[in-house]
């Protein structure tokens, strides 16, 4: 059986209690094994002290229950950014999708966390991976 004690908050898990599609852990830069929702914690204490021009992963996740409610009328909000274990989730304030060359989509979005100002990017509808940089605040 699949046992191991998370080294931020010292529970232990048992791999079958999480999706078994995935590890069911993360792992930090020394290589500990963390629980997922300690790696929302921690991807959420690593947003919250990004410097402006810093950049860092997200993924984009579309909100099928929104546009289920909403009879599929396409609105920004629809969308949210999410860790890859999916404990992160935070709404986009808005969305352009516009193009990068003639075969590629690129996604431009806004958002905030922590009272801080991001823009993220994604390029290409093959992976969901964002890259997400801090920008200034508005009217700074
Ligand atoms: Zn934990």
């Amino acid at each position: 059986m699949n046992i191991f004690r998370c080294t931020k908050c010292y529970r232990i898990i048992h791999h079958s209690q999480v999706n078994s599609c995935s590890t069911g852990y993360g792992v930090d830069s020394e290589g500990n094994k963390i629980c997922l929702v300690c790696c929302g914690n921690e991807d959420r204490r690593h947003l919250k002290a990004m410097a402006i021009g810093d950049k860092t992963m997200l993924y984009l996740v579309k909100n099928t229950e929104f546009v289920a409610r909403t009879c599929g009328v396409q609105q920004h909000n629809e969308f949210w950014l999410s860790n890859w274990p999916g404990t992160l989730k935070i709404p986009i304030y808005g969305i352009h999708v516009g193009h990068h060359n003639w075969e590629l989509n690129r996604y431009d979005m806004w958002f905030k966390f922590g009272g801080l100002e991001f823009w993220g990017l994604k390029i290409g509808d093959d992976h969901d991976c964002v890259t997400v940089k801090r920008i200034k605040d508005k009217g700074e």
